[in-house]
């Protein structure tokens, strides 16, 4: 009987479900997929660095939070990260990772020609058509907030390049894949490191106490606006 109960209990142990939380963060890239880089600054690390931040402000407000990566290191092999295979993989397994969820946060930094420069947000119109506007409405908020921020913040008048649909940056999805989840999501695209602005602010800690500021901001005001 005894082991009856224990043998319940144990069973009940392994299948008891991992616990929602309000928000999945995820810090792009790793260690084996860099990302961008430029003037002395990478995408991996920054990425995490402002995810941390982020926790930590979204849990002053008692929220729940689960990064999808707490080091540097992948969540797949990824041993060929330029692969749409490898790549697709890796962002599921980040999906994965952060549920379950309420909604999931992708945090990125841009990399291109030196002169683009500023912040942009991702979303997936195609992720659940009838709460497309979900996703934009969480998106929306993340883009303003992250702006808004930089310049009260620092005085930084960051280029506001707006909401985006993923769509318009073409299939294969890339780190869009990560906006293919079943919670609502954004992909939110700071600032470019290769940009002598950008990066100069991001130089500065402060600009990333800013970014952070508006990250967690940004996510507040979603759940307010959706009455939760
Ligand atoms: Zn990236």
């Amino acid at each position: 009987m005894l082991a009856q109960l224990l043998a319940g209990l144990l069973l009940l142990q392994q299948t008891s479900p991992v616990s929602v939380v309000d928000v999945a963060l995820d810090p792009g890239h790793s260690r084996a997929d860099v990302g961008a880089a430029g003037n002395g600054l990478r995408e991996y690390q920054l990425t995490l660095d402002l995810a941390n931040r982020v926790r930590a402000r979204l849990e002053a407000q008692n929220l729940k939070v689960r990064l999808t990566r707490e080091d540097d290191q992948p969540l797949t092999p990824l041993l060929n990260p330029g692969a749409d295979d490898d790549i697709q993989a890796e962002q599921e397994a980040r999906i994965a990772a952060g549920g379950p969820a309420r909604i999931f946060v992708s945090l990125h930094f841009n990399g291109g020609p030196s002169a683009l420069r500023g912040t942009e947000t991702y979303y997936n119109p195609e992720r659940a058509p009838d709460a497309a506007s979900t996703d934009a409405a969480l998106a929306t908020a993340l883009q303003q907030d992250v702006v808004s921020a930089l310049a009260t913040e620092m005085g930084y008048q960051a280029v506001d390049r707006g909401v985006k649909s993923d769509l318009l940056a073409g299939k294969p999805y890339g780190h869009f894949f990560s906006l293919r989840g079943p919670e609502p999501s954004a992909l939110v695209e700071n600032l470019f490191l290769s940009n002598p602005s950008d990066a100069t602010a991001l130089h500065d800690d402060a600009t990333l106490d800013a970014l952070a500021d508006g990250c967690a901001q940004g996510i507040l005001d979603y759940f307010a606006a959706a009455g939760s």
